[in-house]
């Protein structure tokens, strides 16, 4: 059962900026380096997950480590905040490739990495993504995290308390986020896609209820002046949240409205019924298209 928040009716309108993603692949790419405070940083490429380091005298803790042809840069960017230091410590927020596959060149340099179970079980099952038509990723033995952590879970460093969270069933069934308690900065992992909308991998254990709790379970956390670092999009706080388990919300019950008159995944699609989110929530490969289908999947458990 989907719970709404009342609350939302109220929440403010908030204003989003769209973010234009239209880098060429093989061109140079900007890191965009936001300095948090505290030794926190998040580093931003819009072609992948947003990583964040703490820096600090105690060593170096990243979070999340993007994509292999992504992370020699990554690792220049920090580098250049850390006095040139080598990550110590690495936490993966949930087992998809663009917050992975970084892994091995910082476990190759020596960096402990820690995940929830289910990110080295899903690793080393190699489990494809069929709502995407994605192949079983190949895994060298240096990608898979060595250290399980879940709720309860904290790391000390640099003057900072981060507390983990693991939010079952959310985005993937291995979804965790971190609350850095003194900065007050949350890394929401893929819970947050701010403004846009979210991929949800039910063939990974994903749920559309699940990820709203999963939110719903950020924004108990954090409070109205906590800076909450996205899996993808621009740095936010609770209003971007709110906005985000609304339109879950409403875009879900209109698809289960569909399903309940038995209508097929295609039929759907031609109907169109989530048109008018398009304009504010669609971008990259997460097309209107896809979100109905990932309600669809989410509601019957079929592609079709
Ligand atoms: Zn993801």
């Amino acid at each position: 059962m989907i719970k709404k928040i009342a609350t939302l009716a109220t929440a403010c309108f908030f204003s989003f900026t769209v973010w234009a993603e239209h880098h060429d692949r093989n061109k140079g790419f900007d890191i965009k380096v936001t300095d948090l405070g505290h030794g926190l940083f998040q580093l931003r490429t819009d072609r992948s997950g947003n990583v964040a380091v703490l820096v600090g005298p105690e060593g170096v803790f990243m979070i999340d480590t993007q994509m292999e042809h992504l992370v020699q840069e990554i690792d220049s960017a920090q580098k250049k905040l850390s006095g040139n230091r080598d990550v110590e410590l690495v936490l993966n927020t949930h087992l998809h490739r663009d917050h992975v596959r970084g892994n091995a060149y910082f476990a190759d340099k020596g960096a402990q990495i820690m995940a929830h179970p289910n990110v080295r079980k899903y690793l080393e099952s190699s489990r494809a993504i069929v709502a995407l038509k994605r192949a079983a990723p190949e895994v060298k033995p240096t990608y898979l995290p060595n250290i399980g952590v879940s709720t309860g879970s904290t790391v000390s460093m640099n003057g900072q308390t981060g507390y983990l969270y693991h939010t079952p069933n959310a985005h993937t069934d291995g979804d965790i986020f971190i609350h850095f308690k003194e900065a007050n900065v949350i890394h929401a992992g893929d819970l947050l896609f701010s403004g846009r909308f979210p991929f949800i991998d039910i063939d990974n254990g994903g749920s559309v209820a699940g990820y709203i709790a999963g939110m719903e379970k950020v924004l108990e956390v954090a409070d109205e002046n906590t800076r909450i670092i996205a899996g993808h999009g621009p740095i936010s706080s609770e209003t971007h949240l709110e906005d985000s388990i609304k339109m879950l919300n409403e875009t879900h019950e209109i698809i289960k409205a569909q399903v309940d008159k038995g209508m097929s995944l295609k039929k759907i699609k031609q109907l169109n019924p989530l048109k008018d989110y398009t304009a504010k929530w669609e971008w990259a490969f997460i097309t209107t298209d896809l979100m109905v289908q990932t309600h669809y999947y989410d509601l019957t458990g079929r592609l079709e």
